[in-house]
């Protein structure tokens, strides 16, 4: 049983089934029965007449979590690739090995690379560890690839050295397209309890909601549905106020816009307070916010969408490589809270875990004064998809897009894990397995 289409096709009208879910807890009260109707939640109460579909054994019912930045096509793409990360591969002998895996002749795609495998990539480099056949190692962080002399001559490209920075638009017709599992996607998160996703590409290829829709979850495709997707790079930063002529040009869709150092929001603050903030803006990453940028943030009601584990994930790295000014202002998250800025989270996945209860369990275990408690670090994933700060309740009237654990709350925000999940429902349907 599928939904198909995801929050853009569904808006305004529910098709989905009619269920009645016994004995569940329900936002802090236990024993409650939940019925659903045509994809809403139709009554919550006691002992509701009817013959049950689903027994939750005292489990918690809860909104499904919805990840607020990710990446559903180039996540669908690992399943045909390597990961090549300081996680996976320690050293160039060893990411040679996974490069030459291969047969020869046949095409290699790598991702997950970061400089503490095997330092700076680049043709030459690539070409000595695996000279006999098209390899392209991606970035960890997503926004560089690395070609070797094959693969630059399979694919027409002139680069001189490999290294290509941003051109997924430009590569996207010269390189073999991969097999992607967006099947498999959908049915992994499905079981983590992601009942909808926000894709954050900067500039999503043509028809690409179309593609996304076989996905069970619902659906925000950035670029197709608001807001629009701004992406600010270091070396061709717009003006505070080219930004702000370009954010008011958009309107009236809110914008959610890159922010991953320090100079990029505060030209984002600057071109929001000319422009006027608009509801529904975000800041996507949040990467370094300096303390004194909290108040404007908070006057300007932007929801910050933050990778609370990245500091985490990356914490070596980040130890040699962010500058140290920069260190105490790391995807801040108690901190905008307590500032009064809205806050939510995506994974960011591939480039970041897929699962949102890893990402919580990090948000927990921060050490640099970010922790937050679990129940806040689970709101992070259970916010509006266009307005990611405001919690979605389980209320008569709610979409019945829900999640059901096998234990009642108390006892899931003690291990933030998927294993607590049981079930999870778009609409009333259920789309685990
Ligand atoms: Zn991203």
């Amino acid at each position: 049983m599928r939904v198909h289409g995801g929050l853009r096709r569904r808006t305004g009208r529910g098709h989905g089934d009619d269920v009645l879910i016994r004995d569940v807890e329900v936002e802090g009260r236990g024993r409650v029965d939940v019925r659903v109707e045509h994809g809403r939640i139709a009554a919550i109460g006691p002992r509701l007449p009817g013959a049950a579909d689903v027994d939750g054994r005292g489990g918690a019912l809860l909104p499904g979590l919805h990840d607020h930045h990710i990446h559903l096509m180039a996540l669908a793409a690992e399943a045909a690739s390597v990961r090549v990360g300081p996680e996976e591969v320690s050293g160039p002998d060893a990411l040679a090995t996974v490069l030459r895996g291969g047969a020869p002749g046949e095409w290699v795609r790598a991702v997950g690379y970061h400089e503490s495998v095997a330092g700076r990539l680049d043709r030459r480099s690539l070409d000595a560890l695996a000279p006999d056949r098209p390899v392209r190692v991606q970035h960890r962080s997503g926004a560089m690839w690395f070609l070797n002399s094959a693969a630059l001559r399979a694919a027409g490209l002139e680069s001189a050295d490999g290294r290509l920075w941003r051109e997924d638009e430009r590569l996207r017709p010269l390189l073999p397209s991969v097999r992607l599992d967006l099947a498999g996607v959908g049915r992994r998160a499905a079981r983590l309890g992601v009942i909808g996703f926000s894709n954050a590409d900067p500039r999503p290829a043509d028809g690409l909601a179309r593609t996304l829709s076989v996905l069970p979850q619902r659906l925000v495709v950035m670029g197709v549905d608001p807001p629009v997707k701004l992406l600010l790079d270091d070396l061709a930063l717009p003006t505070p106020a080219e930004l702000a002529a370009m954010v008011s040009r958009l309107r009236p869709r809110p914008v959610a816009v890159h922010c991953v150092t320090r100079v990029q929001l505060l030209v984002t603050l600057l071109a929001l307070e000319d422009a006027g903030p608009l509801e529904g803006d975000r800041i996507e990453h949040g990467s370094v916010i300096p303390a004194e940028a909290l108040p404007r943030l908070r006057r300007l009601g932007v929801v910050v969408v933050t990778q609370p584990h990245f500091p985490v994930e990356r914490g070596r790295a980040y130890a040699t490589e962010v500058h140290p000014d920069d260190r105490p202002h790391l995807y801040r998250c108690r901190s905008l809270s307590a500032a009064g800025v809205p806050v939510a989270a995506g994974t960011d996945a591939p480039y970041g875990t897929h699962d949102p209860w890893a990402v919580m369990r990090a948000a927990v275990a921060r050490e640099d004064g970010e922790g937050i408690p679990p129940g806040a670090a689970l709101r992070l994933f259970q916010g509006d998809p266009h307005r990611p700060d405001r919690p979605r309740r389980t209320t008569v009237g709610s979409p019945a897009d829900l999640c059901l654990l096998h234990v009642p709350l108390r006892a899931a925000l003690d291990v933030l894990s998927a294993d607590v999940v049981r079930a999870a429902y778009v609409a009333g349907r259920p789309i685990t397995d």
